[in-house]
This record gives C-alpha cells, structure tokens and sequence, in this order.
C-alpha cells in the first residue's frame, strides 16, 4: 500500500462525532503502536532511542524514522493534532512550557527531540525556537566556547527567560548569551540568509557558529 493509499483509506474511516477532538490519544487503542511506518503501515518500534520498523519483511525494515516525521504521519493520518503552533505565552505541557521546536504526541512533549521541519523553519525565517514568532533584527543566541550556536537557531530575550533554568539544553557550564543579528551568524560555515516566506522541509537543517569576524561575537 503507497502513502497515499493509507491516507485514503484511514480519511475514509468513520469518525466519531461525539469524541473530544482535543484528545485524540483517548479514543485510540492503546495497544496500538504510536508510530507507522510509511512503506508497510507497520508498528515502528524503538531500537534504543531510533525509530525503526519492525517488519523484518518491509522493504524499509531497520531503516531509521526520525521521530518527528513519524509524528507528522500520525497527524496526516488523524490520530493525532499538530504541536502547538506560534504564539506566546507557551502552553504548558506536564507543567512546562512547550518550546515551539519540541514535537509532541497524544499531548506528551518529547524534550530531548526537535521537529526539524520546525526548526529549520526557525533558521530560514530567523523565527525563535521557543515561542515559533519572527524574530527582530536583534535576538539572543547560547554560545558555546568555541562559538558553536546552541540549538542551531535564535530566540527572543523573553523566551530565554521562559526557557532558563527549565530546558536543560538551553542551561549549562560553558554557555554565554550573545545579542545578535543574522549577520553576526554562519550557517553551515556561510552567511545566514533569512528569507521571511521561506518553507522549510525539514530536509537540511544548518550547523550555527557564531561568525568569527564580527565584533562583539
Ligand atoms: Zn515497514
Ligand atoms: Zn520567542
């Protein structure tokens, strides 16, 4: 069965009315796997912490699945609702606030995953990684020593108060916040080009040092 197949025919699938369309998670069988795969519609099974497909006869058996794709399938499959969107202040998910960058399912945010749709998004559209909102010319980025951006992407001032002292990636020994523009930044070892309309894939998500010849970085 292609992708499109499986679309077509869990689209054709009778939908309760009646349910609560905020928790789809409530009306699905728990027994079910959370992820599919796209080539077989098998359960994709974790194999430490990557997503593979347990299907020794799929073609795709034992091929990794970024968790974030797999989320999208759930969405493109109505089992589940996208991530909350842009927008601040973040909901909070299990107390926390939900960084825009985080992918979530059945209503549990995965904090130590990123849905790279959404941040290369954030990098093409100089977008913050917390809150999903444009950025001004001037933002924060965390700075490793040797220049490395923390989480590839920027933030505004008020999403890394949100985020400081709550999301360990963004908390550290070592990090500094940096003012910048996107001209102070390297993306994969060029200049950052920022394009406001730009659509991100999720295909090619850039590597960020700060640019070693801009003052004050
Ligand atoms: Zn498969
Ligand atoms: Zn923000």
């Amino acid at each position: 069965m292609t992708h499109e197949e499986a679309v077509a025919r869990a689209s054709a699938e009778p939908v309760d009315e009646s349910a609560p369309t905020t928790a789809p998670a409530s009306r699905e069988d728990v027994r079910a796997p959370l992820f599919r795969c796209e080539r077989c519609d098998g359960g994709l099974g974790f194999d430490l912490d990557a997503l593979v497909c347990t299907d020794p006869e799929c073609p795709a058996a034992g091929t990794g699945v970024e968790l974030w794709r797999a989320q999208e399938r759930r969405v493109d499959l109505g089992l589940d609702v996208p991530a909350p969107g842009p927008g601040f202040p973040r909901p909070l998910l299990r107390g926390l606030p939900h960084p825009y960058v985080t992918p979530v399912t059945a209503g549990r945010p995965w904090w130590s995953r990123v849905d790279a749709r959404r941040l290369q998004h954030c990098q093409l559209t100089w977008s913050c990684q917390v809150c999903g909102l444009p950025l001004p010319t001037r933002a924060k980025v965390l700075a490793e020593g040797n220049g490395d951006v923390r989480n590839d992407s920027a933030l505004h001032g008020r999403c890394l108060r949100v985020a400081a002292g709550r999301c360990p990636n963004l908390t550290g020994a070592g990090l500094r916040v940096v003012d910048v523009t996107a001209d102070d930044l390297l993306a994969d070892g060029r200049p950052l080009v920022v394009d406001r309309g730009a659509t991100a894939t999720g295909d090619r998500v850039s590597s960020w040092v700060l640019h070693p010849a801009r003052p004050g970085t």
